[in-house]
């Protein structure tokens, strides 16, 4: 099932203070997953550089050159892990503002790395609330289905217009009511 952000209905969640905003689960899932490619991106970078600047080359400008590309792919990966902070943050609630203040903290080392796991560990705490597995990588795409209202939980058909006890696709046991599907936090 092909799962669209334009159809309003994603299962939310209410955070923040007396809990008076409403977050997308779908949104936060996306967003940590895109968050974990960027880390995952700069480690690779990184060891891929190191490795470039211990190896032998023909000629200084050779060398010099690798360097740069190094550092260029580097800097961008770090750029990319940067903004995926700043919006994960925003799905899980924060102003924008904030978020972007917050994050000149990920230009300090082990600052960054603290930084990471808590916006990633607040967003697995809550993705996990609400009945999804979350992997090394975030959620899994088959299991993003589970965030979309009026889905199967299983398979994720489309059962919004079922009237029926079980899922005609699978025979999961349907929920009596909508709201059953994404219990409130
Ligand atoms: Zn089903």
């Amino acid at each position: 099932m092909e799962i669209t952000m334009s159809e309003h209905q994603e299962v939310t969640a209410k955070v923040g203070w007396k809990g008076r905003k409403t977050i997308s689960l779908m949104r936060v899932a996306l967003r940590q997953r895109s968050l974990q490619r960027s880390v995952g991106a700069y480690l690779l970078t990184l060891v891929v550089s190191i490795g470039a600047s211990s190896a032998a080359y023909p000629s200084q400008a050779v060398q010099q050159m690798v360097a740069m590309c190094a550092g260029g792919a580097l800097m961008a990966a770090a750029v990319w892990a940067i903004v995926a902070t700043v919006r994960l943050q925003t799905a899980l609630g924060r102003n924008v503002v904030l978020a972007c203040i917050m994050s000149i903290g990920m230009l300090i080392p082990i600052v960054n790395i603290l930084f990471l796991a808590s916006h990633d560990g607040r967003a697995t705490k809550l993705l996990k609330k609400h009945g999804v597995r979350v992997g090394l990588l975030g959620v899994p795409r088959d299991e993003l289905h589970k965030l979309v209202q009026g889905a199967c939980r299983k398979c994720g058909y489309d059962v919004r217009t079922i009237t029926g006890p079980v899922c005609p696709e699978c025979g999961t046991p349907l929920p009596a009511a909508p709201a059953a599907v994404a219990p409130a936090a």
